[in-house]
């Protein structure tokens, strides 16, 4: 048997073991074998980075000038392209997706840091016109303090981004709380942050379950605000432990999100789109396009066409870079998933390819591109959140109906429509009650481009302009400005 890797937590700039010596192993989805060790958070581990993030933030960092806190992100952002294949490979061998698009993505992502070391200098206050007299008037952003970053295992690097750059570049200090699920990547990261010299306890990693380490994290009083992605019944928790230290919340959370394509669209574009949506890292995205409708006249036609794309997707190992899609993340996946489509398949869903788990490894957890005909959009495949390569597909007539359809739905993350008629396109996207549409395209992000759902999806939005002041607080500060001493203390003014 090969020796595991062995891990360590990133507090307040040292490598630690758990308080308790408590560890879990991390397994590859390849082979669903153990290939790391990591320590298990205790509350007392989670207290100790809340403190050292505390201090950190009452010390130096949050006096930084915004200019000098900057040249960190950009350490960070320069760190990530020279370690881009490292972070890669080691997000593959914990996650499975596949190495072709973590090695690009750890690259990419340095492109968050760089915009946020822009931003951190130009985030302005304002002179109020005040209706007093001898008065002056002005409002400032100021740093919220300790920031606990919860992230789940898919796209980590991206959701820690979104969290960390506009964080750091307020004066903010960070608690990171990796899943629990695949831990890694997180720590090789804080192996690189700890060589950009940012002081200590500025960014501390820990990982470990939902309770004790994510209650006692969300819970503690010394955190400020908790930024939260994962899914909707963890964010009930998270919401509930917050009544205990009144932190503020932002919440990204799942997605069913639906894709229209009218019978004007341009056909391969759609499919290339709706391929990308839905079996792009095994579906295991929160934006994944899993519910498409098509229209009436073009409906078997072009199912017919998707389905005959979905089966010559490349299934393999995830390093390999032929490979267009690797295994499941993990065995609760493939099990919510399975559940679903035998659910789905019992009400009249028809299972037109896949559905059943792919013989490519035995051992690992590989699941084929699957695509389901359902009659109403209510059967469970087509209705919830299963975070893997199931695509159910309806029908519709009218622009009107599938609108309707579309927002038919508890989640409001992402959607798309594809149609040649401009307005169309227009009209669509602008009635589609969700966070995120692309019209003739999907699954793009980019920093400056706001990201996060309505309705069940969650709210507060990362990346983007506007988001680096979700890292702040609005400070008001009244000047007197007259020799004159104030008169009648007695009377507010
Ligand atoms: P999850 O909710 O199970 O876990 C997310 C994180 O929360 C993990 O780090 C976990 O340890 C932690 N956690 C669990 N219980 C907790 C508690 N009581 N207190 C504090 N923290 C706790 O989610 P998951 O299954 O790992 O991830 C998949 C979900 O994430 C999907 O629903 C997906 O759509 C969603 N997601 C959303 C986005 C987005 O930006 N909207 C992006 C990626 C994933």
């Amino acid at each position: 048997m090969t020796e595991l890797k062995n891990y360590k937590m990133f507090i307040d700039g040292e490598w630690l073991d758990s308080n308790t010596d408590k560890t879990f192993e991390t397994l590859n989805p390849e082979n669903n074998k153990p290939w790391a060790r990591v320590p298990e958070a205790s509350a007392s581990d989670v207290d100790k980075a809340v403190k050292a993030a505390h201090n950190a933030f009452e010390g130096e960092w949050s006096k930084l000038l915004p200019r000098d806190r900057a040249k960190f992100l950009r350490a960070i952002g320069n760190k990530l392209r020279e370690n881009a294949e490292l972070l890669g490979k080691i997000e593959t061998i914990d996650t499975g997706k596949l190495f072709r698009e973590t090695n690009k993505q750890a690259i990419y992502i340095a492109e968050y840091y760089d915009y946020y070391a822009g931003l951190a200098d130009k985030v302005e206050g304002t002179v109020l016109p005040i209706d007093k007299p001898n008065i002056q008037a002005i409002t400032t952003r100021i740093p919220i303090g300790v920031i606990a970053a919860i992230v789940p295992w898919n796209s980590q690097m991206f959701l820690t981004a979104t969290k960390l750059a506009p964080a750091l570049a307020m004066g903010n200090t960070v608690v990171i709380k990796s899943s629990e699920l695949a831990p890694a990547v997180m720590f090789e990261f804080a192996k690189l942050i700890e060589e950009t010299g940012i002081p200590k306890g500025v960014v501390n990693v820990i990982t470990g379950f939902g309770d004790p380490c994510g209650k006692a994290l969300t819970t503690h009083n010394l955190v400020e605000k908790v930024a939260f992605t994962g899914g909707p019944e963890t964010a009930r928790h998270i919401i509930r432990n917050s009544a205990e230290n009144l932190s503020e919340v932002s919440l990204e959370l799942g997605g069913k999100s639906p894709v229209a394509v009218f019978d004007d669209a341009k056909q391969e574009n759609a499919i290339n789109g709706i391929t990308a949506g839905i079996f792009g890292a095994s579906g295991q995205s929160c934006i994944a396009g899993s519910r498409l409708y098509l229209q009436k006249n073009i409906y078997n036609e072009f199912l017919d066409k998707l389905i005959s794309r979905a089966e010559k997707i490349k299934i393999g190992a995830p390093m390999d870079p032929e490979t267009e899609m690797g295994p499941l993340s993990n065995f609760k996946q493939l099990e919510v998933i399975e559940k679903n489509i035998k659910l789905t398949a019992e009400q009249g869903g028809k299972v037109r390819c896949g559905g059943e788990r792919h013989p490519f490894s035995n051992e690992g957890f590989y699941f084929p591109p699957t695509i389901i005909e359902c009659d109403n959009h209510n059967l469970p495949a087509a209705e919830n959140e299963l975070f893997g390569p199931v695509l159910s597909v309806m029908k519709f007539n009218t622009e009107e109906e599938v609108i309707s359809k579309m927002n038919d739905n508890q989640y409001g993350l992402s959607s798309g429509v594809y149609t040649s008629d401009f307005a169309k396109g227009l009209r669509v996207s602008k009635a589609i009650r969700a966070g995120i549409t692309f019209v003739n395209t999907y699954r793009l992000i980019s920093p400056s481009a706001p990201f996060g759902g309505i309705k069940d999806s969650g709210y507060g939005k990362e990346a983007g302009l506007e988001s680096i002041k979700d890292y702040t607080r609005v400070k008001t500060t009244w000047y007197y400005t007259s020799d004159e001493p104030t008169l009648d203390p007695f009377s507010m003014r």
